[in-house]
């Protein structure tokens, strides 16, 4: 596809990459913004090149030296979905993206893309609902079995242990960092060295890291040996809770593996979601700035209030407690989630989720607006409330995420919301 603009090459950081990179205008009347490829086909110039593309689509036959690949049909490629791809993939320092219309499909496509019945995944815990009824009732009916392992700085230790009772089986460990929503950190570097020693010639076993909390900016799993970064672009890539989307991020073969399976399994966005994503893409820099900015002294408030119990978020780790280390190596910065546990019970924290005016009471997060939800009976109702207790989430806790709302609206609203605890 010719849309790639010479002006813009990989010397650029990835704010202005998002504003040209991969899109030619003169190659659509000279329009700034690339416009909506709004067609499901596209027309061959030759029988020739028709067969061409095809046989490149399907793997039979690479395309002849120099030539580029060409448009088939919108469930394969769209220029969309081709110039979001190649900024994303710029973005987090890797070769290849593939978007999907949603996080969940880009999890379950990676997942059947490249594991195979009597595979084992090792994966933290919690992590996203969606996720965990993908783990815990849908992959073993497929023959592909997960082992959870608590989230934490020992996440990669205690995989460690689980893989030797399964030895040869293991194809995936899956890291949630932080976790959803306990907001603990996960080593990715120790998984990626096990995931290194498991590995054999024949057998890659790949760490996927689900990045939707704090990518693109504040934390890049590929400089800690990460293989596959996923996302949930519903969240802070899309930003503005107007779309489901979702990309995995990866080396070209290992994206072309699923690009295959994405095709087949038709579980491609729309090139309009497409559009709005990369329209999202040239403010994610700036939004994501001032939501954690906003959330740091939210945090500071909760720590401070007589009728909050505890409150997690990453910049108050002790700084020599394991997670605080971890936060400072790993992360370049502490986001805008908050999950903080109220002085009482449901019931309590129910009537503090229902006083709130500015926060709007709804699951979901990383969008301009600040959301805030009760895990234990929303996000996570599928997960045993034994299970989501033994990671610290209780029923008092709520998790919040701070849009971009004035910060004294914001906090106001914290205040009047929690008054309802005496
Ligand atoms: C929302 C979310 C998902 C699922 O994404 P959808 O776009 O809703 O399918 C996966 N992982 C995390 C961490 C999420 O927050």
């Amino acid at each position: 596809m010719k849309l790639k603009s010479e002006r813009y090459d990989k010397r650029f950081h990835p704010e202005t990459l998002a504003l040209g990179y991969a899109y030619e205008p003169s190659l659509s009347e000279g329009a700034i913004k690339p416009p909506v490829f709004l067609t499901s086909t596209f027309e061959f110039s030759s029988a020739e090149k028709g067969k061409q593309f095809f046989s490149a689509a399907y793997g039979l036959e690479a395309m002849p030296h120099g030539e580029a690949m060409g448009l088939i049909y919108s469930r394969l490629n769209n220029p969309n979905l081709e110039i979001y791809e190649t900024r994303v993939a710029a973005w987090e320092e890797m070769e290849k993206a593939a978007v999907f219309s949603s996080g969940m499909a880009a999890i379950s496509t990676t997942i059947m893309a490249l594991l195979r019945p009597g595979d084992v995944i090792l994966s933290t815990a919690p992590v996203y609902g969606g996720t965990h009824f993908l783990f815990e009732h849908i992959l073993p009916e497929l023959g592909i079995k997960t082992v959870f392992v608590p989230a934490g700085h020992l996440a990669h230790e205690a995989m460690a242990a689980a893989a030797k009772e399964h030895p040869g089986k293991v194809r995936m460990l899956y890291v949630e960092a932080p976790a959803n929503p306990s907001l603990a950190l996960s080593d990715i570097e120790g998984c990626a060295r096990l995931a290194a020693q498991l590995s054999t010639p024949d057998r890659k076993v790949y760490t996927a890291v689900d990045n939707t909390f704090l990518g693109p900016l504040f934390q890049h799993p590929v400089h800690f040996g990460a293989d596959i970064i996923l996302y949930s672009a519903t969240k802070f890539l899309g930003g503005h809770s107007d779309l489901v989307a979702g990309v995995a991020i990866s080396d070209a073969a290992t994206i072309a593996a699923i690009a295959t399976y994405r095709t087949i399994l038709g579980s491609m966005t729309h090139p309009f979601t497409a559009w709005l994503l990369t329209r999202s893409l040239e403010t994610v820099s700036v939004r994501m700035r001032r939501q954690a900015t906003t959330a740091q002294k939210l945090a500071e408030l909760l720590v401070e209030h007589p009728r909050v119990r505890s409150v997690t978020y990453p910049s108050l780790f002790p700084p020599n407690s394991p997670q605080g280390r971890l936060y400072r190596k790993q992360t370049t910065g502490h986001g805008s989630l908050i999950a903080f546990e109220v002085d009482g019970d449901e019931e309590d924290a129910f009537r503090v989720l229902d006083r709130f005016e500015v926060f709007r009471l709804a699951v979901s997060l990383g969008g301009t607006e600040s959301l805030v939800e009760h895990p234990m009976r929303m996000t996570h109702a599928d997960v045993p409330p034994e299970q989501l207790d033994r990671h610290g989430v209780t029923e008092s806790m709520l998790r919040v995420s701070v849009g971009l709302e004035h910060t004294n609206d914001l906090r106001r609203d914290l205040q009047q919301a929690l008054e309802v605890l005496g």
